[in-house]
């Protein structure tokens, strides 16, 4: 049977192996991480937990939205505020509920590929990576950021030069927790224009959380985001809670604080593409690059590398 190697199981990879899976090919997805969702992701410590990444994600397509119904369907995504859509309990239960079923290999981060006589083979420093099947790829789906899709694709001897063209900005995130009995805001979340802070989102106030404490979810604004992006993050919660209290009035000390750095945050300029492919190297790259900074993107990016996919190895 044709397989496939996926790169990269956050949306757009583990929409692409939906996709691919629907059309009777195999895939074995590669994930760096412990679990799935790349930047739909949710931090647990303890009774606590936290979506430090995406807050939410809208539908304007209506093949997506169809999708979301069926999430809601099956109960792993729910409505936060009418038109803004989260996972339930946390967010990464949509791909956690899009991963199961499919051949994973988790805690390995791809560092390169070697093509021989039965396909790619996929490998990190250590040597060849283990993985169910014959390891041996017919093709291969880099469905992770475009600066760290860049070197594998090198290693492919890939020709996809419009990696180059997309941008991130990063977001530095700050998780709080307060108990329980603490004022809560109306407002699910508030933007602000404030030098420091972007946006705070009422985390707790999403559905289907624990109730042992209130949560709160910062994110730093891009350009104070860039220029703390080395600092470790315990030196970053310091000044965010700082401004964080300066802007909701709330002196309680927390009962968790603490920081995050995401380094490709949001995409500032996509490709422009919904997908791109290299047919002599059968290998494709993914993800909310091509299209823009949304949930919905890498989604649509993930479903328009299956279908050229598909088309190419028929
Ligand atoms: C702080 C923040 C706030 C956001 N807010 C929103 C929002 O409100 N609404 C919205 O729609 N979107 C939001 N986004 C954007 C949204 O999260 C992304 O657009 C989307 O999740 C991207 O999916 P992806 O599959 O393209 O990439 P990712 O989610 O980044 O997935 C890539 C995966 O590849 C893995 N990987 C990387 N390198 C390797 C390697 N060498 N080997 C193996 N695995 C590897 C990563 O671990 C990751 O799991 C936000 C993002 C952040 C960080």
């Amino acid at each position: 049977m044709t397989t496939i190697a996926i790169i990269g199981a956050g949306m757009a990879g583990l929409a692409a192996a939906q996709r691919l899976r629907a059309a009777g090919l195999s895939c074995v997805l590669f994930e760096k991480s412990r679990g799935f969702g790349g930047r739909m992701s949710t931090r647990r410590t303890g009774d606590l937990q936290f979506d430090h990444g995406a807050q939410y994600f809208t539908a304007r397509g209506s093949d997506f939205f169809t999708q979301v119904a069926r999430w809601r369907e099956a109960g792993v995504v729910a409505e936060w505020s009418p038109g803004f859509y989260v996972g339930a309990p946390g967010m990464t239960a949509p791909a956690r509920a899009m991963a199961a079923g499919h051949a994973c290999v988790t805690q390995a981060q791809v560092s390169g590929f070697t093509r021989g006589g039965d396909g790619w083979t996929v490998r990190d420093e250590a040597g060849v990576i283990e993985a169910p099947g014959n390891g041996a790829y017919a093709a291969i789906v880099l469905a992770v950021p475009a600066p760290q899709a860049t070197p594998l694709a090198a290693s492919a001897g890939a020709h996809i030069p419009e990696l180059a063209a997309a941008r991130y900005a990063p977001c530095i995130a700050l998780m709080l927790a307060y108990p329980p009995d603490i004022r809560q805001p109306e407002e699910p979340w508030v933007r602000l224009a404030d030098p420091a802070i972007a946006w705070i989102a009422n985390d707790s106030s999403k559905p289907g959380r624990p109730d042992a404490a209130r949560t709160a979810v910062v994110h730093a604004r891009p350009d104070w985001s860039r220029s703390h992006l080395e600092d470790k993050p315990e030196d970053l919660v310091a000044p965010l809670l700082e401004r964080f209290r300066a802007v909701t009035g709330v002196s309680a000390e927390p009962l968790y604080a603490s920081a995050h750095r995401w380094r490709y945050a949001l995409v500032e300029q996509e490709a422009g593409v919904a997908c791109l492919f290299d047919a002599e190297a059968m290998v494709g790259a993914c993800g909310d690059w091509c299209l823009g900074p949304r949930v919905e993107a890498a989604w649509d990016s993930g479903c328009a590398m299956a279908d050229t996919l598909i088309k190419s190895l028929r």
